[in-house]
């Protein structure tokens, strides 16, 4: 079977608003991002498949109940069905430093999605608003964006300063045809 890209979202900053150094810890407290639906839908009308990669150390340190997590998740995929939108898929590291192979920057959950989603990683990208976004993507073979201010140097391929920037931009670097 043909291998599908991918496009690899980090969650917080990027679907979400960031809770900024915490964690989301209640459903009431994950609010979607305006642009992301547009996003989301430019990659899959491109013929992406759509991932999300998220670091959870919340749930490692108990301020975050895995039961939560699923209803914050849950809550997620409510709203992006609220606008016609479905994800591929939810890879969550929810370990401690290191105590895992999964937790970006290290590209494990990338891996296992590409395992079993068979996605060519070398079609595909990784988009996140923090520097260990861009190295799990890159470690995995992907091409990366970086969402957010950009005089903070990164090794992304391609940046805009916030989500807003972010449709625009799929627009003009995703093939029309699936490769
Ligand atoms: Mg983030
Ligand atoms: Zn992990």
């Amino acid at each position: 079977m043909k291998r599908t890209p991918c496009i690899f979202f980090d969650r917080d900053g990027i679907i979400n608003q960031s809770p900024g150094p915490g964690y989301v810890e209640r459903v009431e407290d994950f609010h979607l991002l305006p642009d992301f639906p547009q996003a989301l839908r430019i990659a899959q009308s491109r013929g992406y498949r759509a991932v999300v990669v998220t670091n959870q150390r919340g749930v490692a340190l108990g301020l975050v109940h895995p039961r939560t997590l699923e209803a914050i998740h849950l809550h997620m995929h409510s709203l992006l069905a609220q606008e016609g939108l479905k994800l591929d898929g939810v890879y969550v590291c929810p370990h401690d430093r290191g105590e895992c192979t999964c937790r970006k920057p290290m590209p494990g959950m990338l891996l296992r999605a590409a395992e079993e989603l068979n996605l060519a990683l070398a079609h595909s990208w990784m988009i996140g608003d923090h520097e260990t976004d861009i190295t799990a993507g890159r470690v995995a073979g992907c091409r990366t964006i970086r969402v957010g201010d950009l005089s903070v140097p990164s090794e992304a391929d391609e940046r805009v300063s916030d989500m807003s920037g972010l449709p625009a931009l799929l627009e003009a670097l995703l093939p029309r045809q699936s490769v």
